[in-house]
């Protein structure tokens, strides 16, 4: 996808302050961090939103979810963290790339806003 932000990221043409990298999935600090640890997990390949995910996919989500507890690590996220997922519009998801945000060091508050 030409024209997608996250795309762009995922082959190097935006810098981002990577967090972890490989073949599949980038992790990278978020421009408008929400706690003091936010970390955004795509996978490389485009795949517009969690509606759009297939079987085919799910090598690739697995991987990518058990990546979560390494990078967390990495980020000395030791007390916990919250892992979400924007979807559409009533997720309020404004990059129509699927993303997980990996946020921590400080108490969440639930339910979300
Ligand atoms: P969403 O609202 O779609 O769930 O989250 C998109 C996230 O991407 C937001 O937290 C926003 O700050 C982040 N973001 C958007 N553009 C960029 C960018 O160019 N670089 C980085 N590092 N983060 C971005
Ligand atoms: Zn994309």
């Amino acid at each position: 996808m030409s024209d997608c932000i996250f795309c762009k990221i995922a082959n190097g043409e935006i810098p981002v302050n990577v967090v972890y990298e490989d073949d599949q999935i980038l992790s990278f600090h978020d421009a408008d961090p929400q706690a003091p640890v936010h970390v955004l997990i795509i996978p490389k390949k485009h795949i517009p939103t969690m509606d759009d995910v297939t079987e085919e996919d799910g090598a690739l989500l697995a991987h990518l979810m058990l990546k979560v507890q390494d990078i967390a690590k990495e980020l000395g996220l030791n007390n916990g963290y919250r892992l979400v997922n924007n979807c559409g519009e009533d997720g309020f998801q404004t990059v129509k790339h699927l993303h997980f945000h990996l946020l921590g060091r400080r108490r969440m508050n639930w339910p979300p806003g």
